[in-house]
């Protein structure tokens, strides 16, 4: 029956354990909360009944002695045996009384009773101090005299001695606390479990059901779900705590939702944002990446999440990888970077990105932010390239030059000489004349390819103009002594390089350019002055010829500044009226007489008279030159017309002027000729007009119709210069000039270059041939006279004859009745 019991509280606890922690914890505490009170009370309980029951036992033990005491003092006081045998003989058959001892005053026993009992050794009471035997000693005494009488003192005569046996005594209380304590230990127990049960029932287990209702909720879903109320507690706590969990789940819902909506509209913008955005994890993993970016790399967006870094980008780009994987490993928490990326296709592009750190639930990852900025850094190139660069050659330009040269940084750098060589192409006007502007520009475009080519790594070269280049050079040495000499050497090989022919289609073309050399320390001139002083160099070189190099040297820049003095002069000396004539005689090598003069431009600067070679370069500049050349053209008729009053103009006699391009070019040049003659009243015929080929040949048609038109009003023309200019013999039979001047560097070379003479003995057939005059300039000597007189007849002009010398003189020394006329041919 027990073992059944044992078994089933086994189950039970067992079952308990296993479905409600909270059911077994609350059992076995209020098992043993209950039993240590029920065992407290039942202690108590018990400890009261046996202190009752030891007073009822003393009490009654107490009165049975009393009875005896008198008999038994009576005994000891006559020392009888017997009547001491008596006195106790009775007590021995009372319960509880193990034996009764009469002794006398001196210890002698005179009478001891026993009662033979069954042994009630009670260990338990043993355990609380209840002795089995308990022995009592009550004094026997004997009164003399009148009992009660306060005079009296008893007499101490001997002693009984009552063992009582107490564990016979409290047996019954002792059994009966024990059933009690077994009874409600059991009640105890019964009591725990039930409420063990209650509590299973009324809490555990619609707590377990609860947590099975929470348990099925799915969270991931957004619709919203609720959980039904337990049956049997619709009004109760448990109904309270579904009210709140589906007030919750609703809100979860809601805000799910929210989340939804949002991450919906976040992938939205990033999906169609143009940019790159993608995230890594710390391994170098995708755990987001949108459209832009998976299309970049050639995959879906499913396809990248959770793939490797290096497994997509580094295949097609190293670098941008290095860069990502320097980023996670170093401590940076944000960079921006202009990087060159590459996509699926390895097609490139400029980005700009951003890398940024931030902390998931799951460790570090980071953010890429990537623009492609290619197109506007093109287009920054573009502009930078249309500020610095020349859009004909791509060569850097003038600007590009100016900031180089300015450049504080190359001049902190370096404490070394540089060179900066200019290089002006010779008559390329000309050839962009003659051979059409395409060709110039087909001849600049390969002559900078080829200079850019052979000075790689030796200089710096730019295109600062039309047909102006810039070659420049750093680092030749700290001594100006070697760094003029590697300027020098750098300079005729760039003037070589240009000497070189260039082939454009089936024709081949021959360029030169005159170069001017500065060697100049870095942050000591400004590029302009550096420019200027290449400028001043390189005039020198067309001076002394074209096609040479000229270092330039602290007195040009003397002469420079001298020179920009001039140019500023010559404005003020237009207003002021200081240019004049001189006059130069041309003679015929027949009859050696004066048949003509050159009217040549002098300037009379504070009295110092400067040549026109000095001038006219700079009025030919700018348009000054028109407003001079008027002038020249209105003194000379002005004294047409003074010769003309006073009977000094020979028919026949001219005065040639020279005509520069830009006057030739006017659209009203005509006119203005005309109004001049009339204004002045003379005949076309007194006037020559002297043009350099390259002016006739500038617009040809133009200059020809010209020619005819002022042809009908007698004006004569000759072309000046001849020789020195660009297929000259060619065009010749086109252009309907009088007369040829053979320029003087040919004249000068009669007698001394067989070359020079075959060609000028050419020049004077052809022209015979085409009934053009000739005239040589230039003559200096007798035997180039005589040299030209044998040679053709032609006029000559020369110092051989006269300098040029003022009107005044002219006209006293040729034109006056009254001169001697003088045999030129023996002064
Ligand atoms: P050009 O037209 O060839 O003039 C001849 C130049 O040769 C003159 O120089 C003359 O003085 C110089 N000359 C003459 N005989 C000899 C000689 O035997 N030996 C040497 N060494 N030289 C001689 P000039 O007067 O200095 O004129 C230089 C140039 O200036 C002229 O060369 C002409 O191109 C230009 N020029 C002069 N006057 C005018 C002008 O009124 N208008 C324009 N546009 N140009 C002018
Ligand atoms: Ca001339
Ligand atoms: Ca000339």
């Amino acid at each position: 029956m027990s073992y059944i019991a044992l078994w089933s509280f086994n189950s039970l606890i067992y079952y308990m354990k296993l479905t409600s922690k909270i059911s077994f914890t609350l059992g076995i505490r209020t098992l043993l909360l209950v039993l240590m009170l029920g065992f407290a009370m039942s202690f108590l309980q018990t400890y009261i009944d046996f202190k009752n029951r030891e007073q009822e036992v003393d009490a009654s033990i107490a009165s049975i002695i009393d009875a005896t005491k008198d008999s038994a003092s009576n005994a000891v006081w006559k020392l009888d045996e017997d009547l001491a045998a008596l006195a106790i003989k009775g007590l021995t058959y009372f319960d509880h009384f193990s034996s009764v001892t009469i002794v006398d005053e001196i210890g002698n026993v005179l009478a001891k009773s026993e009662q033979k009992q069954i042994e009630q050794n009670n260990k338990v009471l043993s355990f609380f101090g209840i002795e089995n035997i308990q022995n009592d000693e009550v004094i026997l005494s004997y009164t003399k005299g009148p009992i009660n009488s306060a005079l009296i003192k008893p007499l101490e005569s001997g002693m009984m001695i009552v063992s009582i046996n107490m564990h016979s005594a409290l047996g019954d209380v002792y059994d009966r606390a024990i059933r009690t304590f077994v009874i409600s230990l059991a009640g105890y127990v019964f009591i725990s479990l039930t409420l063990v049960m209650l509590y299973h029932f009324s809490l555990a287990a619609p707590l377990m059901r609860l947590a099975s209702r929470f348990e099925r909720v799915n969270t991931s879903s957004i619709t919203e779900q609720s959980i039904s109320k337990l049956k049997g507690h619709e009004s109760d706590e448990f109904s309270k705590i579904i009210d709140s969990a589906n007030d919750l789940l609703g809100r979860i819902a809601s805000g799910q939702i929210l989340l939804t909506q949002r991450s919906q509209r976040f992938r939205l913008i990033l999906d169609t944002a143009p940019a790159i955005i993608y995230s890594l994890d710390s391994n170098a993993k995708f755990v987001f990446a949108n459209k832009a970016t998976a299309s970049f790399y050639g995959y879906s967006i499913f396809d990248l999440k959770g793939k490797s870094a290096s497994e997509i980008i580094e295949p097609v780009d190293s670098a941008l990888m290095e860069v990502l994987q320097d980023f996670l490993e170093g401590d940076a928490r944000q960079t921006d970077k202009v990087v060159e990326a590459y996509d699926s296709h390895k097609m490139k592009c400029v980005m700009e990105m951003s890398f940024v750190k931030f902390h998931t639930y799951d460790g570090q990852s980071i953010l890429v932010v990537g623009n492609d900025v290619t197109k506007r850094v093109e287009a920054e190139e573009k502009i930078e390239n249309l500020a610095y660069c020349d859009s004909l050659t791509n060569l850097p330009n003038r600007n590009k030059v100016y900031e180089r040269l300015n450049s504080q940084e190359i001049a902190d750098a370096d404490s070394q000489f540089h060179v900066a060589i200019l290089a002006d192409l010779d008559q390329f006007k000309r050839i962009n004349d003659t051979l059409s502007h395409s060709v110039g520009d087909q001849l600049i475009i390969k002559l900078s390819q080829r200079l850019s080519k052979e000075f790689n790594g030796i200089g710096f070269i730019a295109r600062l103009g039309a047909d102006e280049f810039l070659c420049h050079s750093q680092q030749l040495s700290s001594s100006r002594t070697i760094a003029n000499k590697t300027a020098e050497e750098l300079a005729e090989k760039l003037r070589l390089c240009i000497n070189r022919e260039i082939d454009i289609g089936l024709h081949r073309y021959n360029l030169s350019a005159s170069l001017g050399v500065v060697v100049f320390k870095p942050g000591f001139e400004t590029a302009d002055e550096i420019l200027q002083y290449a400028d001043t160099a390189m005039y020198e070189s067309k001076k002394a010829g074209r096609n040479c190099a000229t270092l330039f040297q602290d007195k040009m820049a003397t002469d420079a500044a001298e020179l920009l003095k001039l140019e500023r002069d010559i404005s003020s000396a237009i207003f002021n009226d200081e240019f004049f004539f001189v006059l130069q005689p041309l003679i015929s090598s027949e009859t050696m007489e004066v048949t003509s003069a050159e009217a040549l431009i002098r300037w009379n600067r504070n009295d110092k008279i400067v040549p026109p070679d000095d001038f006219i370069p700079f009025l030919e500049e700018s348009a000054l030159i028109v407003d001079v050349g008027d002038k020249m053209l209105n003194k000379v008729c002005e004294l047409l017309a003074n010769l003309k009053e006073r009977g000094l103009l020979a028919d026949r006699f001219k005065v040639a002027v020279n005509i520069s391009g830009k006057q030739l070019s006017e659209m009203s040049f005509i006119d203005k000729v005309t109004n001049i003659l009339r204004k002045h009243q003379v005949s076309g015929h007194h006037l020559e007009f002297e043009i350099t080929e390259s002016v006739a040949l500038d617009n040809m048609k133009d200059t020809i119709a010209k020619i005819l038109e002022l042809k009908k009003v007698g004006i004569s023309f000759s072309l000046d210069d001849f020789g020195t200019g660009y297929s000259s013999l060619s065009h010749l039979k086109d252009l309907p000039v009088d007369k040829l001047k053979i320029d003087r560097s040919f004249i000068n070379d009669i007698n001394v270059d067989i070359q020079d003479e075959n060609l000028v003995k050419s020049i004077i057939q052809l022209a015979d041939n085409l009934g053009i005059v000739t005239v040589a300039e230039g003559v200096e000597t007798k035997q180039q006279v005589n040299w030209l007189k044998e040679n053709g007849s032609m006029l000559l002009q020369g110092y051989y004859f006269s300098r040029p010398i003022l009107p005044d003189a002219f006209i006293a020394k040729y034109l006056e009745l009254d001169s001697e006329v003088v045999d030129l041919t023996n002064s």
